[in-house]
């Protein structure tokens, strides 16, 4: 048996699935914060496995989904200047802003590119030394240290035509302002996996301290998922929140202190713009001042010709804070499909309407 497989085992996800059944008895909601479980769970059949008195709610755990349509227009804004080449995951590219995607205005000239990596861009930028070269930062604690490490080296080689457009969000104060807001009455959460191998288990104390929920941190596969569920069954029931975690192999409780030094040395904290939350304090990521030389909203003038507007009849905004799912959306696989789509939770392959869409919902 390899090392995936143990994580597979369909005899012990029986046996965890006989326990949930067995077990729970009070009608629960929980959610998974990340991106990356809502598609795990849906293609695991974990919510049709439950009892039905077990809703599971899809998070605000993707980068994309959550990148709000005014910072869209300001990287759109940055694309259409003379001289500057933009580089961006490829998700990205699809996901409309005011008026046009990235990919939209590729297709009118402007020289966008996809990468697989800062390190891409570095080259790129090196490749280039006539051109300013833009990375457009998106992702949360996750991929933060890795355009931190990018920033770092074009100090260090001297390279002046490199810049973040940094537009990363912290994790932790978008899931208390969901729980703030009390529109979703949760009953646990399912934290995310590779933020926690990064930030620490530790950083979600604050679930079962302040709020007094049910909590666990899961990997990816389905008994890490099986697992994390019977866990919040076991703490519901028993009403006893306590922060669990089912995947040890991955995250510490102080996390990875290397990438976490590495995004401090290179990040300050500052507010941030949330999709249908709107700014919340203190939970981006802005270059330091030291770093001001590489920070693109620092050395380009950003103008929007308009003010910002949201897509009609997109519920994204609402999707990424549990208060709807897809299926109340009336764009949903009608007008809106992968190949086809209105909003960036369609777009993204973490996105909640993608996964409804690939693995059909449960109402
Ligand atoms: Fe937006 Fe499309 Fe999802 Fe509707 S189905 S909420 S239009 S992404």
């Amino acid at each position: 048996m390899n090392f995936i497989e143990e994580f597979r085992s369909s005899q012990s996800g029986r046996t965890l699935l006989e326990y949930i059944n067995k077990r729970s008895t009070k009608p629960a909601r929980f959610m998974e914060f990340c991106g990356g479980h809502t598609v795990a769970i849906f293609r695991y059949g974990i919510r049709q496995l439950l009892p039905p008195h077990i809703e599971m709610l899809s998070g605000p755990g993707c980068p994309v989904c959550v990148t709000s349509t005014a910072d869209l227009d300001k990287v759109i804004a940055l694309s259409r200047l003379p001289g500057v080449i933009i580089c961006s995951f490829g998700d990205l590219l699809r996901v409309p802003s005011s008026r046009q995607s990235l990919l939209e205005v590729r297709a009118e000239g402007a020289d966008v590119r996809i990468v697989y990596s800062t390190m891409d861009a570095l080259e790129i930028a090196r490749q280039n030394p006539l051109k300013k070269v833009i990375f457009v930062g998106i992702g949360f604690e996750t991929t933060a240290p890795t355009i931190a490490a990018s920033v770092i080296q074009a100090r260090n080689q001297g390279l002046a035509n490199y810049y973040v457009m940094s537009i990363h969000k912290i994790t932790p104060p978008v899931m208390r302002a969901i729980l703030d807001a009390g529109e979703t009455r949760l009953s646990g959460i399912i934290c995310p996996g590779h933020v926690s191998s990064i930030t620490g288990s530790n950083a979600w104390e604050f679930i079962p301290e302040e709020y007094h929920l049910a909590c666990a941190v899961s990997g990816f596969e389905s008994l890490d998922i099986l697992y994390c569920v019977k866990s919040l069954v076991d703490q519901v029931e028993d009403a006893t929140p306590r922060l669990d975690v089912s995947y040890s192999r991955a995250v510490k409780p102080e996390g990875n202190t290397a990438a976490l030094k590495i995004m401090d040395e290179v990040f300050d904290i500052c507010p941030a713009n949330w999709r249908g939350i709107g700014i919340l304090p203190q939970s981006g990521l802005c270059l330091r001042p030291e770093f001001a030389a590489f920070d693109a909203e620092k050395n380009f003038e950003i103008k929007l010709s308009e003010p910002s507007r949201e897509t009609p009849g997109c519920l994204c905004g609402e999707i990424i804070k549990g208060t709807r799912t897809p299926l109340e959306c009336k764009l949903f696989s009608k007008v809106c499909t992968p190949e086809n789509p209105v909003g960036p939770c369609m777009v993204s392959s973490e996105g909640t309407c993608a996964a409804y869409y690939h693995y059909g919902g449960k109402l």
